[in-house]
């Protein structure tokens, strides 16, 4: 951009250009429509694909065969190139966390593994207006730096609590676990749980596992029953607790899907919003620097090389 063409406004904290301004007139147009039409895609698509959910990829987590040794933790951040940090929540470096429950009087204690559900019915996908969240067939549930314009609906939408903000980025965007889907010998973290804490394999074969462990120890199991067969309308990652699950830090849900909680409003929310939010980003991106670009860029490289 030469000096000449530099537009430069003195109340403005940023040098917006002509060129930029008249880009980002362009688009508020363009980007409502489009936040619109995409986020009616979104609702579309929340609910999974062609793939029956028992043949999905899924993850198991048996808490009562957690030792509490974190491999799952230290493979998650090897293999997703994330830093190392101590952290008490999921954040922008920490898809995976094994917190500890400890009851007052010591008498009953469980590990639990904190990370993406991978929901059937996604609230995370629902909420976002521009379609950046996406339930894939295979099951895993995906997010697009690229199309994300920064608003974090998903993160008030998520019932988990998942989405975190990396604000270690100049343009901060949402990180979550994604089911290791690139990966052909499953998640890293299942693959190095040695106690078998964890397995992986589809939702069908794992939940008949669970069920068998369930069987064979009766009274063992919290309320002998998987928590995300049904709760939300069901997750692709399934649990067992000797422990409550609200102890353990699962929401008590009915097995009807997040999303169809006050669909009017939820459906409402990226008309209303994404509008308001969608103008934000576009001036931000707008107005970001060469290096915030080519930084962006690299990521989205990086999502997509893996993706292959
Ligand atoms: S690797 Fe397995 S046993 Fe160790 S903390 Fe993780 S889930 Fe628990
Ligand atoms: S746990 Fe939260 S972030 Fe993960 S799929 Fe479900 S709604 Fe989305
Ligand atoms: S499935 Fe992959 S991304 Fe998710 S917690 Fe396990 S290792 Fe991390």
């Amino acid at each position: 951009m030469s000096k000449k063409e530099n537009n430069t406004c003195n109340t403005c904290m940023s040098d917006l250009t002509r060129r930029d301004f008249l880009k980002v007139a362009g688009a508020i147009t363009g980007g409502l429509a489009a936040a619109s039409a995409v986020s009616n895609t979104a609702l579309a698509s929340s609910g999974g694909g062609d793939i029956p959910l028992e043949d999905q990829k899924a993850l198991f987590y048996d808490a009562t065969y957690c030792v509490g040794c974190r491999e799952c933790e230290l493979a998650c951040k090897e293999d997703n190139h994330l830093k190392e940090e101590n952290v008490d929540d999921l954040s922008g470096n920490t898809f995976t966390l094994i917190k500890l429950y400890q009851s007052e009087d010591g008498g009953e204690s469980s590990f639990r593994k904190y990370q993406c559900m991978h929901c059937v019915d996604p609230a995370c996908a629902t909420s976002c207006p521009v379609g950046a969240l996406e339930k894939t067939d295979e099951g895993p549930v995906l997010y697009e730096s690229l199309k994300c314009i920064g608003c974090r609906y998903c993160m008030q939408a998520c019932p988990y609590g998942v989405p975190a903000y990396d604000w270690s980025q100049a343009y901060p965007l949402i990180a979550k676990c994604d089911l290791c889907y690139d990966r052909h010998d499953g998640p890293a973290c299942a693959t190095a749980c040695s106690p078998g804490a964890l397995i992986s394999g589809t939702r069908g074969e794992l939940l008949k596992i669970a069920k068998e462990r369930i069987a064979a120890n009766p009274g063992k199991y919290y309320e002998d029953r998987v928590f995300g067969e049904h709760d939300g309308g069901g997750t692709s990652v399934l649990i067992l607790s000797a422990v409550s699950f609200d102890k353990i830090g699962l929401p008590p849900l009915t097995e009807k899907a997040i999303p169809h909680y006050g669909e009017t409003a939820t459906r409402a929310v990226p008309y209303i919003f994404g509008g308001a939010a969608g103008f934000t980003a576009i001036v931000y991106r707008a107005t970001m620097t060469a290096e915030e670009r080519q930084r962006l860029g690299k990521k989205q490289g990086k999502e997509e090389g893996e993706t292959e």
